[in-house]
């Protein structure tokens, strides 16, 4: 039997062109140019308004000399620049690196020098920490300032609303040619080491908008408040996503309960995402203030393993759960608990801990398996424990310049989470451990061995151990475990101290234990034995 050639039929720029989140603002501005795409506080941008203040954003880094395959760095609160500059930048042809706040100036030095940025837009909220990070680097970035409304801005680097001004008026933003063109530059705190730059490419974007768009149900009609770090993977996907559905984005520079309420009342927000501490935080303060929402909003709730009693009090309050798990690397959510028909029908407790489970691969991943040590899937028994591993269109390119941990992350074609689950009859999986070595505090990775470092650093230190220790705010706080050289004079709380000044604020132990540290007949420190010992 003859076939018909199919292969006559080829690609051409009517049918085909690279996936691009970038043309989601496009498609918004056509379509709804006089709805608002963006609130931030006083602040009310249209579609049509972001649009421009997008591509005269990109105009402005041309002009200043930023050409594609560029890194343009940015340290900001969720603020309408901080949107803007997520599409400014890919249409100035540039890499967007989105930098955790959090974080302290040494680091900041390094992700900068790491990923050469040319140019870093900073809030004036974070002048400090940028400036002295760029005192430590031999080839600091150029610096753009966003508004300050409270102080004056320093007198070095150019005004973000200046900028928007200086651009060619005929600037035509830039669209990628190849899909697979770095799109967003993100460091994540790993088990060793130095942060790693994990890359996403322009067609990870777009998947990630969608189907993220498709497992929270939104619409042109949502309202979405970013209860979520921008520079957490992207607002995990959101940053496009609400975008791309033409729905408005609600501002919020910090996790305020109160504020948090009125914004939802006010706006009449549909959507918010957050880790469990951000909706603990909530259902305590409105709680305590006898406050439930007016009409229910959908919380996507992720980042840390979520308590079922927590899952079980959002409802009490007007918010109804959607349960997501990812990492950086996959772009954010890579699962969600999908809620099966049958489940209405369970009592708040069962239901409660079907969705503390993370369940099943999300939109644009093809598997999420957990694998035993030969690289076979476990039995699905709710018992046998593996490693969750990932294959789809949401994973990262890889690590920037490190391709020894690229390759250990994908190796045997898949990308090892270091997350270790079981998988239930139903094919959901749930997180019982971790194989690697980071804490999750409120959300934020923090390296244990960052902090063990720093430890060694102290010179009446002999041996020191950090721990994931639970914490009912939290989650999970550093512990840690110190032996002190023979002689020494160490006192807990000076040691945190030390600690609070040479890391983040947030890594610091929230307790240090002075003992001998158990070992294993090969010397190597019995972290379990520590962390059973809590
Ligand atoms: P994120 O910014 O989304 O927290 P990170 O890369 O910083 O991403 O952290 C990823 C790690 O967070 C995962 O490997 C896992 O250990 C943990 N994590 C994320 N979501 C969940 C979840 N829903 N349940 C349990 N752990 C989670």
């Amino acid at each position: 039997m003859s076939q018909p050639d199919w292969a006559q039929l080829a690609p051409n720029a009517a049918n085909h062109a690279p996936l691009s989140p970038v043309s989601f603002l496009k498609r918004a501005a056509r379509i709804y140019p006089d709805k608002t795409a963006i609130i931030d506080g006083d602040t009310r941008l249209s579609y049509r308004d972001f649009e421009q203040r997008a591509v005269a954003l990109a105009a402005g880094l041309a002009a200043l000399g930023i050409v594609a395959g560029d890194t343009v760095a940015v340290l900001s609160r969720n603020r309408h620049e901080m949107l803007e500059a997520r599409y400014g930048v890919p249409m100035a042809g540039a890499v967007m690196n989105p930098i955790n706040v959090r974080l302290d100036s040494r680091t900041i030095a390094f992700i900068l020098g790491h990923g050469q940025a040319r140019l870093l837009i900073v809030d004036p909220a974070f002048a400090d920490t940028a400036q002295a990070a760029c005192a430590q680097m031999p080839e600091p970035p150029i610096i753009v300032w966003m508004r300050a409304s409270d102080t004056s801005l320093p007198d070095t680097g150019h005004a973000y609303e200046d900028l928007l001004g200086k651009g060619r008026a005929d600037f035509a933003p830039v669209t990628p040619d190849d899909e697979w063109a770095p799109l967003t530059l993100s460091y994540t705190s790993g088990t060793t080491g130095d942060p790693k730059g994990v890359v996403y490419h322009h067609r990870g974007g777009y998947l990630a908008a969608m189907s993220n768009a498709m497992a929270f149900e939104m619409s042109a009609s949502s309202v979405y408040l970013w209860t979520l770090p921008m520079f957490h993977c992207d607002g995990w996907g959101y940053v496009w996503s609400v975008t791309a559905v033409g729905a408005t984005h609600v501002c919020l520079p910090g996790i305020d309960a109160a504020r948090i309420y009125d914004e939802i009342e006010a706006h009449g927000v549909t959507h918010l995402c957050g880790a469990p501490i951000v909706l603990n935080t909530l259902i305590g303060a409105f709680d305590a203030a006898g406050r439930t929402l007016s009409r229910t909003a959908t919380f996507a709730l992720g980042g840390a393993a979520p308590p079922a009693a927590v899952i079980r009090k959002a409802g009490a309050i007007g918010f109804d759960i959607t349960h997501l798990y990812g990492l950086t690397e996959t772009y954010g959510p890579a699962a969600l608990c999908v809620r099966q028909p049958e489940w209405a029908d369970l009592d708040t407790d069962t239901l409660a801990a079907r969705m503390a489970r993370q369940g099943v691969a999300n939109y644009a991943i093809e598997d999420v398996a957990v694998l035993d040590i030969d690289g076979a899937p476990v039995a699905r028994d709710g018992a046998a424990i593996g490693e969750i591993c990932i294959r789809g269109h949401t994973v990262m390119a890889g690590y920037l310049d490190n391709p020894a941990k690229t390759d250990e992350a994908f190796a045997d074609g898949w990308f090892h989470t270091g997350d270790l689950a079981v998988c239930h009859a139903d094919g959901y999986v749930e997180i019982k451990d971790r194989a690697k070595d980071i804490i999750i505090s409120g959300g934020e990775n923090i390296s244990s061995l960052e902090i063990e470092s720093v430890l060694y650093d102290h010179p009446e230190i002999g041996e020191a151990a950090v721990v994931a220790a639970p914490d009912d705010t939290w989650g999970e706080v550093p512990y840690a475990f110190v032996t002190p050289r023979p002689g020494a004079a160490l006192e807990a709380e000076t040691l945190i101290d030390y600690c609070r000044q040479h890391l983040a604020r947030f890594k610091a132990p929230k307790r240090v234990v002075f003992c001998e540290l158990p070992k294993t007949a090969t010397g190597k420190i019995r972290k379990n034995v520590l962390r059973e010992s809590l």
